[in-house]
């Protein structure tokens, strides 16, 4: 594939280009289709670092200083100098100081010191023997092994040393990054800004929810699974409601969601039969491809441009939706909002606990329950439901069964690859 085809080279002459097929578009080739389309926001924000969490670094975080910055012990028990020890025990030390965490010695370094976990190591003390190790006589500690030179000590920079690049660009901040941020003084740091997602579903018998269902007319499910997955993207979202389908109304919605979003999602419409009608407004507005990829659930997708605006159509049924949004949609938002690299899909191998039906030609993801046996062994039961259109099975699966094109029926026992949710439905 040609890496710097434009979108507007592609939907003028995809001839140009080997392998695009858009009656037959595999998930692979899709998806780097998009992906040369995609550029990460260089939008940036700074925010308080306890706001930061799952953000993206978009400056690299560079120690100006060493943690810990002084050395000290890691246990309750007393520092000493090693070198005023005889060569064999049993040893006995006066205890002539006391020096706890945050506060001023007290007494002198003659003997043992008593110190606590954290305390600053006083210059010329080489070695902490926790405090079980020693037997205490009226101010005297016993003790038969001579401890290690600087056993149990802390040393001033094991952490994190000054200059040390903590935290690169593009990282995705976890809950340690802001500890780790804290530990060093730093209490707010420059994140790309969110991503917005504009989103509406489409179609004459979609009805949202407070109003009664009419014979042939269904509740939008729609907009809520994406609601749910978009909050786990950690986007920012306008919420556009449920568009009948009337071309003018459509129009307008797209342009009002492109001049407000990165990314617009319209679920339903299409699906051969409709996708030319939703086809002659993204052409008259923007710039689009239809594909038929070769999967299921999820066969007809849409990506295109509305000016700077990303544009996913995806098909209506509640769980081709899910699926095309996890295949396509998660990788795009992840792109633009800077986190490098994007992380993929956890996929591991399980064992079938029943057999499945599946025609060779096309990618399916089909809903699996996995558990993970004693020996720490994947084994995934096919879910009897499979139709597109049932969202329970969505429900109760943790995972896709991915089957690759070329597979065909599979029996109980054999070795699959399953896709993780990733805590994402
Ligand atoms: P479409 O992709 O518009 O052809 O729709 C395919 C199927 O999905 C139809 O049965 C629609 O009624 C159903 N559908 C489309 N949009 C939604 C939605 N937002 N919520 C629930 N079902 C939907
Ligand atoms: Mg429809």
């Amino acid at each position: 594939m040609k890496k710097d085809i434009s979108l507007s080279d592609l939907i003028s002459d995809s001839g140009m280009t080997n392998g695009y097929d858009p009656n037959a578009m595999s998930v692979v080739k899709a998806k780097a289709w998009i992906a040369n389309f995609l550029k990460p926001t260089d939008q940036k924000e700074t925010i308080h670092i306890k706001d930061a969490l799952n953000r993206i670094v978009a400056e690299p975080i560079i120690a100006t200083m060493n943690v810990p910055n002084h050395d000290n012990s890691a246990m309750d028990g007393y520092a000493m100098n090693l070198d005023l020890l005889p060569d064999h025990g049993p040893f006995k030390l006066k205890v002539t100081g006391k020096l706890f965490a945050g506060n001023p010695l007290e007494g002198n370094l003659e003997g043992a010191l008593r110190i606590m976990t954290g305390a600053t190591i006083p210059y010329g003390l080489n070695a902490v023997i926790p405090q079980e190790h020693v037997e205490l006589n009226e101010g005297v500690i016993t003790f038969q092994t001579k401890p290690q030179a600087n056993q149990n000590i802390r040393r001033a920079g094991e952490d994190i040393k000054t200059g040390q690049t903590i935290l690169k660009n593009g990282r995705s901040i976890e809950p340690c990054d802001l500890g780790l941020l804290a530990s060093l003084g730093i209490d707010s740091i420059k994140v790309y800004r969110k991503i917005k997602v504009a989103f509406f579903s489409t179609g004459d018998e979609i009805i949202s929810l407070g109003n009664p269902l009419l014979p042939g007319q269904v509740y939008d499910s729609n907009r809520y699974s994406l609601i749910g997955l978009l909050k786990r993207l950690d986007v920012e979202t306008f919420d556009l409601g449920v568009i009948p389908d009337d071309k003018k109304i459509i129009e307008d919605t797209l342009k009002k969601a492109s001049d407000i979003a990165d990314i617009v999602i319209t679920t339903g419409g299409v699906s051969v039969g409709e996708a030319d009608y939703m086809k002659d407004i993204l052409k008259k507005i923007g710039e689009i491809l239809f594909w038929k990829i070769s999967m299921k659930p999820g066969k007809p997708l849409a990506y295109g441009k509305i000016g700077k605006c990303h544009y996913f159509g995806l098909p209506g049924n509640p769980v081709s939706t899910m699926v095309t949004f996890y295949q396509f949609v998660r990788e795009a938002v992840l792109t633009l909002s800077g986190q490098t690299p994007v992380p993929k899909i956890p996929i591991i191998k399980a064992k079938l606990l029943g057999p499945l039906k599946k025609i060779p030609g096309r990618t399916e993801f089909q809903r699996g329950a996995y558990e993970q046996d004693d020996q720490g062994t994947f084994k995934v039961s096919p879910l009897k439901d499979q139709g597109s259109g049932i969202l329970r099975s969505m429900s109760e699966a943790n995972c896709f069964i991915l089957l690759h094109e070329d597979t065909a029926h599979l029996e109980k026992d054999m070795w699959v690859d399953i896709q993780l949710f990733d805590n994402l439905f």
